[in-house]
């Protein structure tokens, strides 16, 4: 059986992250992910926000151009538009931007099996048995660390004896090309009970291709059909796609309800979405994922240096929670407008300066999640444990 420092399920942006940065280390690592191609199945618009291209170093091939305005749209299509000095946001071209983090984890000595699907595990005394299966057929590899970056309904997190998510909203969008663009690269976002109750639906100009989405809590009904509604609401009025070619279709849950308290124990820990590591009130986990997995490839690293699997315990959900408490009442309160009248008239008090500097915020603040370094202040654990019991 083949023994490894760690093995990683799942090469989203969180595992592909976790293990470069364990691998520049020079940790034996094996990634795995149940596609055959990551290119394939994204489910991500792929918006990143400044703080992220700013924090973080990305090829210059993998993001598209910089997005410095959003207009908001009430459900009546009343706009206000928000805009900044800064380049706020980029869309990565998410299928090149997994390619080029994978070429550098195979560069570093990562070994990658695609294809693979996560069965189950097995604890032994000082390892853990992980069985995977490709092609039909199981195989057992073994492991100090076993990493959960297997996304929203994480196997990991479950059979880890983790949290696990219970909070989600749905989010599905088209992407189409040749889309005529007379406006500069723009998120239009709209309030829209009916088509997206409790969350947003969107028209991104990436400069290049445009994404229409919806996202919400659907409660059951298809949020298809809802985006089919919100396209006969949106086409000839705020995008032409006279001559565009519909040439991709995404989706997929986003867990909300903030990061998970235990997210680690002796034998393993979670990242990105399976974590819980998206802001509840943008539903934006891309952030989030790239600097969870950098400190749980921080606190990984300790374990496997100093040999004690009591260090991963310091991989806490908690100080995050209490970060986050604010911005999920938000969205909670948000979720309770499923009126459209009384959201168009919550739309009329966007024009109010304070209300506006609020928006401002929410789309152009630094706060979707918090920096590492302020929830758990580098090498002191004592003082992450207070922050933790707060
Ligand atoms: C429609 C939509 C739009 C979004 N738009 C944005 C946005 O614009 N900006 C933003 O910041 N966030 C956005 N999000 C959220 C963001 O995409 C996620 O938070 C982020 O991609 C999570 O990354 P991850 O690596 O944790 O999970 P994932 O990207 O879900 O990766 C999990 C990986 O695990 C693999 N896997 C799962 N189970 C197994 C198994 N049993 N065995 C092997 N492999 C397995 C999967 O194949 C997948 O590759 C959006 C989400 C949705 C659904």
């Amino acid at each position: 059986m083949k023994t490894f420092d760690v093995i990683i399920i799942g090469s989203g942006l969180a595992g592909l992250q976790c293990a470069k940065l364990l691998s520049q280390q020079g940790a034996k690592i094996l990634l795995v992910d149940r596609k055959s191609d990551l290119k394939k199945g994204i489910h991500t618009t792929g918006i990143f926000v400044r703080k992220t291209f700013e924090d973080f170093e990305f090829p210059p091939e993998t993001l598209g151009k910089a997005v410095r305005r959003v207009t908001l749209y009430s459900p009546k299509l009343k706009s206000m538009d928000l805009a900044s000095e800064h380049d706020e946001f980029r869309v990565g071209k998410m299928g090149v931007l997994y390619e080029s983090f994978l070429q550098d984890c195979l560069a570093n000595g990562v070994q990658f099996s695609d294809s693979t699907k996560y069965v189950r595990l097995q604890l032994t005394r000082s390892f853990t048995i992980v069985k995977l299966e490709r092609n039909g057929e199981e195989f057992e590899v073994r492991t100090k660390v076993l990493v959960g970056a297997d996304g929203a309904n994480s196997k990991v997190a479950r059979d880890l004896q983790l949290d696990e998510n219970t909070e989600f909203i749905v989010g599905v969008e088209e992407i189409y090309q040749g889309v005529p663009l007379t406006d500069e690269p723009r998120l239009h976002c709209f309030l829209d009970a009916e088509t997206a109750p409790g969350y947003l639906a969107w028209v991104t100009n990436d400069g290049e291709d445009v994404h229409i989405g919806v996202g919400g809590d659907y409660a059951g009904e298809n949020p298809r059909e809802a985006l089919e509604i919100f396209k006969q609401k949106v086409i000839g009025k705020i995008v032409n796609l006279k001559g565009a070619k519909l040439v991709e279709k995404r989706g997929g849950k986003i867990p909300v309800g903030g990061v998970l308290r235990k997210i680690a124990n002796e034998r393993g820990l979670l990242v990105g979405d399976a974590a819980g590591a998206v802001s509840p009130l943008t539903a934006g986990g891309l952030d989030p994922a790239m600097r969870l997995s950098k400190y749980a490839a921080e606190v990984i690293w300790e374990r496997l240096k100093t040999n004690d699997p009591q260090v991963l315990l310091n991989y806490s959900g908690e100080a995050f929670r209490a970060r986050f408490v604010s911005r999920l009442w938000m969205r909670r309160i948000i979720a309770t407008f499923t009126n459209q009248i009384i959201l168009e008239i919550g739309c009329a008090f966007l024009r109010l300066p304070l209300i506006r500097s609020f928006a401002k915020h929410v789309f152009f603040g630094r706060g979707s999640f918090p920096d590492i370094e302020n929830v758990y202040p580098r090498s002191d654990t004592k003082e992450a444990r207070s922050l933790a019991e707060v």
